[in-house]
């Protein structure tokens, strides 16, 4: 049996033969791949620190004109009642995101056709002048004209996650979506100065391991300032409900693989992977692989159920104890909260 250290050695080289190592490592069965994950965590360590930097979600807005394959808050979907939150109530999320130290909020919504767009930059404006506080925005594919007023009101970060790198693949999970426009949203994303955040769905009906290194590649080449990676879980009210969930240890392992080969790229122990074991909150394991950030969900109580993106979201139940909640998780991961501005670690190349 060729040693695991042999593949280790080389998905440093991003070639023909890293590619094959990637594939070899993902279908490793995951009691055999100690070794792995204890080379993330030495590389997270020494390219991240041993923080895990945190940042609150705020979830505006479940509307959304899409017809993602997997998502529960698919254009399809009646059953769910949508809600939309106003500037107010936006801006009163955030400062209980503020109150808590942490200095990142993201905000997220579907695309919401009839969102009035222009007071999200009010919105971003007005946090930037109350709090000290970095803005990262995931509110899906818009026009560059958007995404600069968004910029020059003061933006700082935007999350558009791939979700698969194999184009036929998504144009297969995304009708009415284009996987070139999802590129060029990320081009001009970095154009204008965001810090860019992107990611996949580990699990996706028709994916296969080699998908899976192949979007291990695509992350090594792009430079991505974070990089969420995701177990799929299925949705009653979706396309894919009768698909079956992925594996949250591929998951895992495709985590640890992206910190070898991307090094400092900020790679959260993501919400989907500690909500789909009832048991066990398998974010612990993720931040002992190699992932580095946390986002605690802020967004209203009441509203949290109705962002159903998958079932069973575990901040449905976190209660008000969240903060100490985190401590006990990056205690058990041999981490310590870390409540700086978490700034992307790549060389910028604008902004
Ligand atoms: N409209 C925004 C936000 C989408 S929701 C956008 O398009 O960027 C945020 C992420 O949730 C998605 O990018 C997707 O990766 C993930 N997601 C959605 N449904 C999911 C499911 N059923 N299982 C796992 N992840 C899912």
């Amino acid at each position: 049996m060729i040693p695991i250290k042999y593949h280790l050695d080389n998905v440093f080289e991003v070639n023909g033969e890293a590619f094959s190592s990637l594939e070899k490592l993902l279908a490793l069965p995951f009691e055999e791949s100690g070794e792995v994950f204890e080379f993330s965590d030495c590389v997270c360590r020494k390219f991240c620190g041993n923080g895990i930097l945190l940042r609150g979600i705020v979830e505006f807005s479940s509307f959304c004109k899409n017809n993602c394959y997997y998502c529960g808050l698919n254009a399809g979907n009646k059953k769910l009642h949508r809600y939309r939150l106003t500037e107010k109530e936006i801006l009163d999320a955030v400062k209980k995101v503020s109150e808590t130290g942490i200095k990142t909020v993201v905000l997220q919504s579907g695309e919401d056709e009839n969102f009035d767009w222009d007071k999200l930059s009010f919105v971003i404006s007005e946090i930037k002048r109350s709090f000290d506080m970095q803005i990262t925005l995931s509110c899906g594919e818009q026009e560059a004209k958007l995404y600069e007023k968004w910029k020059k009101a003061g933006a700082d970060r935007y999350l558009l996650k791939i979700e698969t790198s194999n184009k036929e693949l998504y144009q297969k999970l995304h009708p009415g979506q284009s996987f070139d426009n999802r590129l060029e949203c990320l081009r001009v994303l970095k154009k204008l100065g965001y810090q860019a955040g992107s990611g996949v769905i580990i699990g996706l009906k028709g994916q296969t391991l080699k998908d899976i290194a192949n979007d291990i590649i695509f992350f090594s080449k792009e430079e991505f300032d974070m990089i969420g990676i995701n177990p799929f879980i299925a949705h009653s009210e979706s396309m894919l409900k009768d698909n079956s969930n992925g594996d949250p240890y591929l998951t895992i392992k495709a985590v640890a693989l992206t910190r070898i080969i991307t090094k400092n790229t900020h790679l959260p122990a993501t919400t989907a992977l500690g909500s789909i074991r009832k048991d066990k909150d398998l974010r612990i394991l993720a931040l002992k692989s190699g992932a580095n950030v946390i986002m605690p969900n802020f967004t209203p109580y009441e509203h949290r159920k109705e962002y159903e993106i998958y079932p069973d979201k575990r901040c449905l139940s976190e209660g008000e104890n969240i903060m100490d909640y985190l401590r006990s998780m990056a205690a058990e991961a041999g981490k310590v909260l870390d409540f700086s501005r978490g700034d992307t670690l790549k060389a910028m190349v604008n902004g």
